[in-house]
């Protein structure tokens, strides 16, 4: 069987680093004689190296968008953080304005049905009403001024 030396060659180029000997010694002296080997081995070089760069650009490509997904999970977790934590300080804080003022206005209520002559139930539900609204647009505003608060937070700390 006969080879085409300047397949052997191109075969050899191929193989790259793990080459024997003999094969490095004879496509040497190929590659010296033939100039289309030649421009062949140099092509395929150029094709090594950017192959070898490709994977360093990717990671570094790969660690920037990891990293920033990192920081906006790490945002993220911390504005819910702080979003509960105004929850809670707005169900602290009705909780505890309704305890103190319910018993006054139960009894300014209360003053205030007998005086009119009305039933109980038309003062104990306007009561109820006026009890419940405000706590309701308090909680409200407190969630949406949040809400605010933490989205400029996120805008100074980038
Ligand atoms: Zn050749």
């Amino acid at each position: 069987m006969t080879r085409n030396p300047h397949d052997e060659a191109r075969e050899l180029i191929a193989l790259g680093d793990g080459l024997s000997d003999p094969q490095q010694v004879w496509l040497r002296a190929h590659l010296d004689e033939c100039e289309a080997c030649r421009h062949y081995a140099e092509a395929a070089g150029r094709v090594v190296r950017a192959l070898r760069s490709q994977p360093l650009a990717a990671d570094s490509r790969l660690v920037r968008a990891t990293q920033m997904r990192v920081r906006f999970h790490a945002s993220r977790l911390r504005e819910t953080r702080e979003r509960l934590w105004l929850v809670g300080m707005a169900c602290l804080g009705v909780g505890l304005s309704a305890t103190l003022t319910v018993p006054f206005l139960w009894r300014l209520f209360a003053w205030l049905g007998d005086w009119a002559g009305v039933s109980s139930w038309i003062w104990q539900a306007g009561f109820a009403f006026l009890w419940i609204a405000p706590a309701l647009v308090v909680s409200a505003l407190l969630l949406a001024r949040g809400t605010h608060l933490t989205s400029n937070g996120e805008k100074q700390w980038r």
